[in-house]
């Protein structure tokens, strides 16, 4: 791995469907982040689905079972999208790299954030998604899914809850990761965050909402 180019692109298969492309992320090799990890994580939910979310990276729970946001962060997020009125149904969550980053401690698996080598590297099969998706809004979910989707220079505590011009999606919008309200260091600080995701999946359906 240490000659080859970091770069999932070689593994994207030709026939592009969601299915088609999950069946070929099981087996990428595109970083070296494929070989302690279980699985591949790839996104989930309707193909005609109105928002998209794209996070960081599976975590502990979500390796395990090889979804998505099933973890305690998907809890949060689920709760986020209750209380701002969006629908589950319409949703499809993905990641932003999709095999979990980890350090080993004992028997613990420590969640590590994915290098800017790892992002770039698995950036195709995010990109692939969303031109199979196509949503009407797109929720980016923290600094490294704004990294690999907006560039390195988008700060995200400057412009998270506001529409984004952007190509991506008819509507854009930024906001921190549900994992982020986890680290809170208590319950005040944890809910402080947990309102300022639900505010700004707000703006996002507000936005989607107008005329
Ligand atoms: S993290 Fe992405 S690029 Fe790296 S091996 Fe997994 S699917 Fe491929």
């Amino acid at each position: 791995m240490a000659d080859e180019p970091f770069d999932a692109t070689p593994f994207l298969p030709q026939r592009r469907t969601l299915d088609a492309l999950r069946d070929a992320a099981a087996g990428c090799r595109g970083c070296d982040l494929w070989e302690p990890a279980t699985q591949t994580v790839f996104g989930e939910g309707p193909k005609d689905a109105t928002f998209v979310f794209v996070g960081e990276v599976p975590g502990d729970r979500e390796d395990r079972e090889g979804r998505p946001f099933v973890g305690p962060a998907g809890r949060e997020l689920d709760g986020a999208l209750v209380a701002a009125g969006i629908d589950r149904a319409e949703t499809y969550v993905t990641n932003a790299v999709k095999h979990f980053r980890f350090e080993e401690r004992g028997k613990r698996r420590i969640h590590q954030k994915p290098d800017a080598k790892q992002i770039k590297a698995c950036r195709p099969w995010l990109l692939a998604e969303l031109d199979l998706l196509r949503p009407e809004a797109l929720v980016i979910l923290g600094a490294t899914a704004a990294k690999s989707l907006l560039g390195s220079s988008f700060k995200l505590m400057a412009e998270h809850g506001r529409p984004l011009d952007s190509d991506l999606a008819p509507v854009v919008v930024a906001t921190i990761h549900p994992s982020s309200i986890l680290r809170g260091r208590d319950g005040e600080s944890r809910q402080a965050q947990r309102d300022i995701l639900v505010e700004d999946l707000r703006v996002a359906a507000q936005t989607l909402a107008k005329p």
